[in-house]
């Protein structure tokens, strides 16, 4: 059986870029392949502090995201959905020193995020988890053999990456030792989508929008209270051209809110596109999309809410015994291959 996999860091707040980009899709998917695939839905949580965050929110921040993917409509009772925490299955993080030591230093020094972030960060704490984390992101799909990873545009990089580290290691040992993730364009095609998303910020949307950035009102978190979250879309950046047209190179604000507009509401973005095509007032445009945000934000909120910690509990104690049993006997083979088991 096949593995689709999925993670979502939770060093903050996620956002509605999260949402659309990584959660939506991976339950979607779901939905469609629970029976005659492996699901699992793991939160990323050694990768919450690869850039500085408060400690001390650190383990809510888990159960919250956990709490995320079922109000999302994840059906965690199927036998083939697993839901688990990264930190509590240590192979993943024995798996990511191998891969280490199999990933040229040039290779992994071309990842752009490690660029854009490491010169965000701006009391110069730059750390080697940051450096790293892309290998420690290449373990934790390989250890499964996933070979579809439901995730947005920007991570294509390091999918690349965990590609070309199984493909150097199964040629090395002669053997497939991990099953090849799918490249990029079959990635998106697997996900219905014509290419990859990339929900901007709303107020520089030539950037993506990302749930580290300290601006809040370049994003929409999901915890944020409806109305603030509404005054945000009324006041995100658009520009002078004074017609709605979906153009992302000279109107990428319009057309951003074209997109979450489609997206939250389950519609093709083109009969959206249509809807608003020629029209003029921004102001209008905004308050659709305001609403539909403010609507979304409720709905969302409510499911969380419902959520109790206890069945958090139970799920976890399943997926990671699974998950567990599935990356060690990967790491065993692995260990094998490199030399370090008999
Ligand atoms: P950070 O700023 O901490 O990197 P992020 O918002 O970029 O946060 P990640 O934890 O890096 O979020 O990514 C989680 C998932 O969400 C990934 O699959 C990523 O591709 C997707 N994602 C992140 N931002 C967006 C966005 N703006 N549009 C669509 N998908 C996104
Ligand atoms: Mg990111």
């Amino acid at each position: 059986m096949q593995t689709i996999l999925t993670g979502v860091r939770v060093n903050e707040e996620p956002t509605i870029g999260n949402f659309l980009g990584a959660y939506a899709p991976m339950i979607k998917l779901a939905q469609q392949h629970a029976g005659d695939s492996h699901i699992n839905m793991f939160v990323p949580d050694l990768h919450s502090f690869t850039t500085p965050i408060d400690h001390d929110k650190l383990y809510n921040q888990i159960i919250r995201g956990i709490k995320y993917y079922l109000a999302a409509g994840l059906d965690a009772s199927h036998p083939n959905l697993h839901v688990y925490r990264q930190s509590h299955v240590a192979a993943h993080s024995e798996l990511c020193w191998i891969l280490d030591c199999f990933t040229p230093f040039g290779e992994a020094s071309r990842m752009t995020q490690f660029k854009e972030k490491s010169a965000d960060i701006n009391n110069n704490f730059v750390s080697v988890g940051l450096f790293n984390y892309p290998v420690l992101m290449a373990a934790d799909i390989l250890l499964y053999d996933a070979k579809y990873i439901p995730l947005g545009e920007d991570q294509f990089q390091h999918l690349e990456l965990a590609r070309n580290i199984a493909i150097r290691m199964n040629r090395k040992f002669q053997q497939e030792l991990f099953t090849i993730p799918a490249p990029e364009r079959e990635q998106v095609r697997f996900m219905g989508l014509e290419q990859g998303l990339r929900i901007r910020s709303l107020t520089e949307p030539h950037k993506k929008m990302s749930k580290s950035s300290p601006n809040e009102k370049s994003k929409i978190s999901l915890d944020d209270d409806p109305q603030l979250a509404a005054k945000k879309i009324m006041s995100a950046t658009t520009d002078s051209e004074g017609v709605i047209r979906f153009d992302m190179a000279n109107q990428a604000g319009i057309s951003n809110l074209l997109t979450i507009e489609a997206l939250l509401n389950n519609r093709p973005i083109q009969d959206v596109i249509a809807d608003w095509a020629g029209q003029t007032s921004y102001g209008d445009l905004k308050r659709k999309v305001a609403d539909s945000v403010a609507h979304f934000l409720s709905d969302f909120q409510a499911r969380v809410a419902d959520i109790d910690d206890t069945s958090i509990e139970q799920i976890l104690a399943q997926g990671e015994a699974y998950a567990n049993e599935v990356a060690n006997r990967k790491l065993h083979l692995i260990q094998r291959a490199v030399g370090l088991r008999k």
